[in-house]
């Protein structure tokens, strides 16, 4: 079933690094060669060896309506023709950053970059110049990217690959960055006292979604926004993952919490590399050539990317697009419940909006430690099960499934079927 992927996998570890360009791809936790992806469409991705997959890892996240989406492949077959890159200004760089500041109330000005990473670390870069502080404050098991200051305790890579930290990260740098369990509103209170006024910012990602998805805990959010306020830190929303994806203003809108920063990615690329990180004016006009804090890129606000992004920005803004989502994973995380009820394994769901978890654990997963109680093993002989019934899921038991409006009802009551039978194999 996977003969040419075995093949082109052992010629991809001759010249890349574990036979992949990101790790997150690599399928080594779970069975030794990942599949090889020729194409997709709408729901499905379609690997080298002719298998077809309903797709839910959607480029890990970017997909919202699916892949191959045509209002999008029209607008940049049309840019094509125009030029891919120019290295000056466009207006659709300016349109990009008018949805954005529409849509997401706290951001006034953004600065467009080409990956989540990079929307991250300059986010903070900018926290440190503004505050003329140096620490900053993250969550256990929340990734953040491959920045030095994050890939400490940084959840779903380095979690399934055991790799707590990573070498190469200088401790003093290190140092300068304190991860707490996420939602422990007591640790939070400790540092601030201790070291208040060396704080810069505290970062998070407002749903955790890279140790599996673990929602905030009522009243989480607001607390970080006032001891933040109170102790003149700055609050970093990283919606990479959930902006545009849990409402069309992201988390925040949802959970009804402001940050003083916010970091975008995937969605609105539209799959093609962007991340953004943008907020109040007064912060925001730190940022050279404005203010004083560095940050460029020579392909950042690039035309495709953009062009792209604006599309997905008009997709989302369709009626009942968020409601619509949410029915079809209600849809799929009841169903994961009643399996749950029939089956004699130990499983836990966690769910927000189109982001969906499966853990392998009795317990109720509302932090890394609970995260990590699951079984990685029964998880990898699941994600087998379910590849080879069609159904394409992280290589991961620390990432979400990724619901799209591409997935119809029957696609769904499919990939519960293949739940199912892949389940109780387990048994
Ligand atoms: N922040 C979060 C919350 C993410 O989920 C990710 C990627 N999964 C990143 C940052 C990093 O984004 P990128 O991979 O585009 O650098």
């Amino acid at each position: 079933m996977f003969e040419r992927s075995r093949e082109e996998y052992e010629r991809a570890c001759q010249y890349l690094p574990g036979g992949v360009n990101s790790p997150a791809r690599s399928f080594s936790s779970v069975r030794e060669e990942p599949v090889f992806i020729e194409r997709a469409e709408g729901s499905k991705v379609y690997d080298i060896d002719g298998n077809e997959y309903i797709d839910f890892v959607s480029s890990w996240g970017p997909m919202l309506f699916g892949h191959c989406q045509e209002d999008v492949i029209e607008a940049v077959s049309e840019q094509l023709d125009k030029g891919t890159s120019f290295g000056a200004p466009t207006i659709v760089e300016t349109e990009m950053a008018e949805e954005i500041a529409d849509l997401i109330p706290t951001v006034d000005r953004v600065r467009m970059v080409n990956s989540g990473t990079e929307a991250t670390m300059s986010a903070v870069r900018l926290a440190r110049g503004y505050t003329g502080r140096d620490k900053i404050i993250k969550f256990t098991g929340n990734y953040h990217g491959h920045g030095d200051s994050f890939l400490i305790k940084a959840g779903s890579g380095p979690a399934t690959l055991g790799l707590p930290d990573s070498p190469g990260v200088p401790e003093d740098l290190a140092s300068l960055t304190i991860s707490v369990p996420y939602n422990d509103e007591e640790a939070i209170q400790k540092v601030f006292e201790k070291e208040g006024d060396d704080i810069a910012a505290v970062i998070l990602e407002p749903v955790a979604a890279n140790m599996g998805v673990v929602p905030p805990q009522p009243g989480f959010l607001e607390f970080l926004r006032r001891i933040t306020s109170e102790e003149g830190a700055v609050l970093i929303f990283d919606e990479v993952m959930t902006g545009f994806r849990v409402a069309a203003g992201g988390a925040q809108e949802y959970y009804e919490v402001e940050p003083d920063l916010t970091c975008l990615g995937k969605i609105i690329g539209a799959g093609f590399p962007v991340g953004a990180f943008g907020g109040k004016a007064e912060i925001m006009d730190e940022v050279a050539p404005k203010g004083p804090v560095y940050q460029a890129g020579t392909l950042s606000g690039n035309p495709l990317a953009m062009t792209a992004g604006l599309e997905m920005m008009k997709l989302i803004q369709q009626e009942g697009v968020y409601e619509e989502l949410k029915n079809k994973s209600d849809y799929l995380r009841e169903g994961m419940e009643e399996l749950k009820r029939e089956i004699d394994l130990p499983l836990s769901i966690n769910q927000v909006g189109s982001l969906l978890s499966l853990f392998f654990t009795d317990e109720r997963v509302v932090d890394y430690e609970t995260a990590t109680s699951s079984d990685t093993e029964l998880y990898a002989e699941y994600f087998q099960n379910m590849l080879r019934g069609g159904i394409y899921i992280a290589p991961s038991q620390f990432e979400a499934m990724f619901v799209s409006a591409a997935h119809s009802r029957e696609e769904l009551d499919e990939t519960l079927e293949v739940m199912e039978a892949s389940l109780k194999e387990l048994e």
